[in-house]
């Protein structure tokens, strides 16, 4: 080994869903919205000024900063922004977790949480899911150097009461609580309704998943002004230009088609709720999901059998090979067509299934 090797960083990288390419799929593996974005994207995006590109965007991304704070009814000191939501719970890794002690995250979570500990040299922990894969929140009314999980949680889909939620956060006066509400559009209640109370909470959401934006990149995050101050910082001493012109210019819009919003999340849930009960028809077990994605387990056929051979129809699912997820595939809502699709399959697949 060269000595130059030596001196290379050595990281075990979070392993994003597979985006395949080609016409007859059925991409149900890394939970986009089936549907397209409000109309007033697209027309933002056909307005967009050519020549503005020239120039650097708004380092504060005032615009959807704004935007955000009026939406959500906070003050623009309250929100930060990011490229996605990963961008945005990165940075809170690096700005909120330098403590000795470890933080604490669910062991069945979203798998990043751990790779930016390993990244950022966070020493952590991961107390177990209940068996019913439940968040316990005793469990973090210990002594530790900061709190995050989803909620609802992935993959499981699961949603903890936001009683329980700000019990967690009330057990953990000194330190910071990060709720990371991906899919909190999708049924959940969001936990914004406690910033007033605590400012060591923060709440992380995204564009990628209710609004239809994923290829955007759009996250952010609401605080107390303290918190927000001290992400900017960091993000300042890191690169001060994350937003850039289209993202700013599109993500406003989508914030203001409240209409367009409600309708699409109605879709999605009456899909999911109508999945659930096809699911189960069809002999599958699944926690009861309220993002937009069903994590599933066949009561016979193996999860990995069931992953190739769907994926042989193209039809794309999420599986991960991990103690306790692997009898299960984690499925997007798709649209109806798409879901019936699936299900025609997995009808086939279950009816002349031989051990
Ligand atoms: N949190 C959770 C729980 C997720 O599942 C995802 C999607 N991979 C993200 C955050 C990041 O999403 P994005 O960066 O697209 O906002």
């Amino acid at each position: 080994m060269k000595t130059w090797e030596r001196n290379i960083r050595k990281v075990v990288p979070y392993v994003p869903g597979e985006q395949p390419k080609g016409e007859k799929l059925i991409k149900l593996n890394t939970n986009e919205n089936p549907y397209p974005p409000a109309p007033g994207v697209r027309q933002a995006l056909l307005e967009m000024d050519f020549e503005s590109l020239r120039k650097y965007p708004d380092p504060a991304a005032r615009a959807l900063v704004d935007c955000l704070a009026e939406y959500y009814g906070v003050g623009a000191d309250q929100v930060f922004v990011g490229v996605g939501s990963d961008d945005v719970l990165a940075t809170a890794f690096l700005t909120f977790f330098n403590s000795e002690k470890p933080v604490l995250f669910p062991d069945v979570t979203y798998s990043f949480y751990k790779v930016w500990a390993e990244l950022f040299g966070i020493p952590y922990e991961t107390p177990a899911l209940d068996k019913a894969f439940l968040i316990r929140p005793e469990d973090y009314f210990r002594e530790n150097g900061g709190v995050i999980f989803p909620n609802p949680n992935a993959p499981t889909g699961l949603f903890l009461d936001l009683s329980q939620v700000e019990e967690i956060v009330r057990h953990n006066p000194d330190g910071i609580v990060i709720v990371d509400e991906a899919y909190i559009d999708f049924g959940g209640e969001s936990a914004r309704k406690l910033l007033d109370r605590y400012e060591n909470l923060l709440v992380v959401q995204t564009f990628s998943k209710s609004r239809s934006l994923a290829g955007m990149r759009i996250g952010f995050a609401m605080g107390s002004p303290r918190l927000i101050q001290a992400m900017n910082d960091v993000k300042y001493s890191y690169n001060s230009y994350t937003m850039n012109l289209p993202s700013l210019a599109l993500g406003t819009e989508a914030v203001k088609d409240e209409a367009y919003f409600r309708e699409t999340l109605e879709k999605i849930v009456h899909t999911r709720e109508k999945a659930k009960k096809r699911f189960q028809e069809l002999g599958f077990t699944f926690p009861d999901s309220m993002a937009n994605f069903i994590f599933a387990s066949h009561e016979r056929i193996p999860a990995a059998e069931l992953f190739s051979a769907l994926q042989r129809e193209r039809i794309f699912v999420r599986y991960f090979d991990a103690p306790r997820l692997s009898n299960y595939l984690r499925i997007t809502i798709g649209r109806e067509e798409e879901m019936e699709a699936l299900f025609a399959f997995l009808e086939d697949q279950v009816s002349g299934w031989k051990p």
